[in-house]
């Protein structure tokens, strides 16, 4: 559904490197809700662009996982792997236009430096073994989240970062940033271990004159020793035919009220957006025991 004319868009993005667990269950509901409550459009993407990382059949999982929790998306799911034509072209608006450059300097060369190109930026005379990095600005942005107040985020804390890498593969910040705008989204809810790239994707949508989407981070769950519950850290697959207790659960992570016994999923999840109140999820990380 590219450009939708709706006043509310919101999307699900999650990366196939694994099963749904409890924290991208969160996300994926808190995002549908958040759609729904405004009689919004809910989308899924899958953001398959890195390969390497990839855990074969998550994508099926994900989507399977969706289902059973009764969070069904609208229109088709858009799979990055058949957007590289699109970012390329982004990429090469960025080149034209000296936002972006080519670039074959190593991660110590540049940590040397902040991670910041000082103006003399290693042209390398084979494109093809460079990558290509966002030229970072000065400027703090101060971008108002929904659930954190005002955000000031300086760009350059972040350095040049890499839009398409040496290997070939486009970077998420990239893809996320022409997608979000491909899909006309106007509603980023998403955890906030996502919070320090908003500046660079501001700055993208700046340089590609698209406009802003608003943004929501939500906090993230962590196990008892603080660490975000992930893929990575091996956190359990949701139980899909516990979909419900999953939904009852992760309302109460998410500070919401606690819905009556209705008979069935879908009308938990209609009553669940009738009483959706973002302002009443927590701001700090969410300990599960
Ligand atoms: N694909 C990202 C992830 O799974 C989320 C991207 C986003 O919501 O902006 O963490």
């Amino acid at each position: 559904m590219a450009h939708s004319q709706a006043g509310y868009v919101g999307r699900f993005a999650p990366s196939p490197t694994g099963p749904l667990h409890f924290g991208s269950l969160c996300s994926a509901l808190a995002s549908y809700l958040d759609a729904r409550a405004h009689n919004g459009h809910w989308l899924l993407r899958i953001e398959n662009l890195d390969p390497p990382r990839e855990q074969v059949g998550a994508d099926q999982a994900i989507i399977e996982s969706l289902k059973a929790h009764r969070l069904i998306w609208d229109g088709e799911v858009l799979w990055q792997s058949d957007r590289l034509t699109a970012y390329q072209d982004a990429l090469d608006q960025l080149l034209s236009a000296e936002h972006a450059f080519h670039c074959s300097c190593s991660r110590a060369q540049l940590a040397s430096r902040n991670g910041i190109h000082r103006g003399s930026c290693i042209a390398p005379l084979n494109r093809n073994d460079a990558a290509v990095r966002l030229r970072t600005n000065h400027q703090t942005y101060t971008i108002d989240d929904r659930l954190l107040g005002p955000q000031q985020h300086r760009v350059e804390d972040g350095g040049d970062v890499v839009l398409k890498r040496r290997d070939g593969l486009f970077a998420y910040q990239l893809a996320v940033v022409v997608d979000d705008a491909y899909s006309g989204i106007t509603d980023v809810v998403r955890g906030s271990d996502l919070l320090s790239s908003t500046a660079w994707q501001w700055l993208l949508q700046e340089c590609l004159n698209y406009s802003h989407p608003r943004y929501l981070h939500l906090p993230l769950l962590t196990d008892d020793k603080g660490d975000k519950l992930s893929k990575r850290s091996h956190a359990p697959a949701l139980d899909n035919s516990c979909a419900e207790d999953n939904i009852r659960t992760a309302l109460r992570y998410l500070g919401q009220p606690s819905p009556p016994p209705l008979g069935s999923l879908d009308a938990v999840l209609t009553w669940a957006a009738q009483h959706w109140h973002a302002g009443a999820i927590p701001h700090s990380d969410i300990v599960v025991r």
